[in-house]
């Protein structure tokens, strides 16, 4: 397993795994992101975790075929039940929507507290996860966002902490990242401009209603309205 072999997306994920990471990568498919971390170093340990039985098939024969059977446990399970009794410090939860990342990570909360970081990357609703770990004692302590194969991907690295640490505008932070608002690079702002135009369509078809919904419209105008204040001021990186 070579670095090429893994898109930027997961190589950008396995950047934030320290050296002798005992991980646990829920939801791991062909375990690509175990197989590479173990692979470039021979101390670190994985969890796969998988609760689909043709991914899980894909995942075992994977780490068999790279021979990495003693540095990787490939699991089917549901979420975090996977974790067990192996002395897992670190999580990641790639490759799916926000709302499913919040809902195994609160269904399986009796698993966090040896838990140093959680990584996720939400394919989209990203601030239910940020949402999430501002709720659940983990500190956002940083965030990317990148473009791959025409999708924008953000990566969200927490650790066990005060998960309120780092905001100064907790509603409009949550919502952009605290992190992201302050670079505001080129994949953020096409990923708003897009999310800006999403809520301009829905506000046209809206109009078009037989019984409009002018407070719904409403509420929609104002989130187009905060977007383009961001992007508006993208270039202004002093205050977030
Ligand atoms: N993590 C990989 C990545 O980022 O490329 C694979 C992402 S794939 C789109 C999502 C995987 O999560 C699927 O293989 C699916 O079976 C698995 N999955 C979905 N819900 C899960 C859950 N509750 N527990 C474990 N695995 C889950």
């Amino acid at each position: 397993m070579n670095e090429k072999l893994l898109s930027n997306r997961l190589h950008m994920v396995a950047r934030y795994l320290p050296a002798k990471a005992y991980f646990a990568d829920i939801g791991s498919d062909h375990a690509y992101l175990p197989c590479y971390v173990c692979s470039i170093d021979p101390t670190a340990f994985a969890i796969a975790g998988e609760i689909n039985e043709g991914p899980f098939q894909s995942a075992k024969n994977q780490v068999k075929a790279l021979n990495l059977t003693s540095q990787i446990e490939v699991v089917k399970g549901n979420g975090l039940e996977v974790i067990g009794n192996y002395p897992v410090r670190q999580i990641v939860i790639a490759g799916m929507g926000g709302g499913l990342i919040r809902s195994i990570l609160d269904s399986g909360k009796d698993k966090l507290s040896k838990i140093e970081r959680i990584i996720a990357q939400p394919n989209v609703d990203a601030h239910l996860v940020r949402e999430w770990f501002s709720t659940h004692h983990f500190q956002l302590v940083s965030e990317q966002i990148v473009k791959e194969d025409g999708h924008i991907y953000e990566i969200l690295i927490a650790d066990n902490g005060d998960g309120l640490i780092g905001y100064q505008d907790l509603g409009k932070e949550l919502l952009f990242g605290p992190h992201l608002l302050r670079e505001k690079n080129e994949a953020f702002i096409e990923k708003w401009e897009s999310e800006k135009n999403k809520r301009l369509r829905v506000i046209e078809q809206m109009k078009q209603a037989r019984n409009i919904n002018f407070e719904k419209i409403a509420s929609f105008k104002q989130e187009v309205k905060e977007i383009e204040e961001v992007i508006e001021g993208a270039g202004d990186n002093t205050c977030p």
